[in-house]
């Protein structure tokens, strides 16, 4: 590994904790349908005003040992987590990708997928006004990358949303529409690999399914789907032509 290397390493992953900042207020205020612009950072319980020098990713968290300078309320650990998680995935696409487009379709990727999953932990909702968009920008940027094979990104994205769609009828209770419309995104950005993302999601999701079932708990309402195809999502879109080949190599 270069030294120009080991800099490019360390700028993705201080931009990961960055954008990761930026990324939680999103999850924050989306399902409360407060504007992502103003105000600046506040604290959740006691509304004050966050510093600059408090809202540092990472470090501040450290620092303030997770709490609030003011009232000391808990600031909950996933704020944490969404900075580490989307600086560990920026570092981990410019590993896999360099500098591409693939990259920048692997960091809006990963980012919108941090997003989805914790808005669904909370709330169990994946909000439209997220997946929609990025469902264009995803068809966009492939469509752009392959201008050959154009209408893949088209096919694979309408495809998992007519599977998904099938799916949600025949067992409406395992899924939501919110499952479904997160598949065609995932169609959007993965174009064929959409086929293992779905594929670990599912598996991931049954597993741990069958875990709550052992423990005796409610299945229905206790597990968002939406976390376990964003895992399926981020191993296909780094391992999916892999899969892919060992798959259809036993054909
Ligand atoms: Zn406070």
């Amino acid at each position: 590994m270069s030294s120009m290397d080991i800099v490019l390493y360390v700028v993705f992953f201080i931009a990961g904790i960055v954008i990761g900042s930026f990324l939680e207020v999103v999850a924050y205020r989306v399902p409360r349908k407060i504007s992502i612009i103003k105000p600046g950072s506040f604290c959740p319980n006691c509304g004050a005003k966050i510093a600059f020098y408090d809202n540092i990713p990472l470090i501040s968290y450290i620092i303030l040992r997770g709490r609030c300078r003011k009232c000391k309320a808990k600031i909950p650990i996933s704020s944490f987590l969404i900075e580490l998680f989307t600086g560990l995935l920026f570092v981990t696409n410019f590993y896999f990708f360099g500098i591409s487009l693939q990259i920048i379709i692997g960091i809006i990727f990963c980012s919108v997928l941090i997003v989805v999953s914790f808005i669904d932990i909370e709330f169990r909702i994946i909000p439209n006004v997220i997946v929609i968009p990025l469902t264009i920008i995803g068809l966009g940027l492939n469509i752009f990358k392959d201008i050959a094979t154009w209408w893949h990104p088209l096919a694979f994205s309408a495809g998992a949303f007519i599977f998904m769609l099938i799916i949600n009828l025949i067992y409406p209770r395992g899924m939501g529409m919110g499952d479904v419309k997160l598949s065609m995104m995932m169609g959007a950005f993965l174009v064929k690999n959409v086929i293992p993302g779905l594929f670990l999601g599912f598996l991931a999701g049954s597993i741990f399914g069958i875990f709550v079932i052992i423990r005796k708990r409610k299945l229905k309402q206790m597990i968002p789907f939406g976390p376990f195809l964003s895992a399926g999502s981020i191993i296909a879109l780094f391992w999916g032509n892999n899969i892919l080949k060992w798959y259809t190599s036993f054909f």
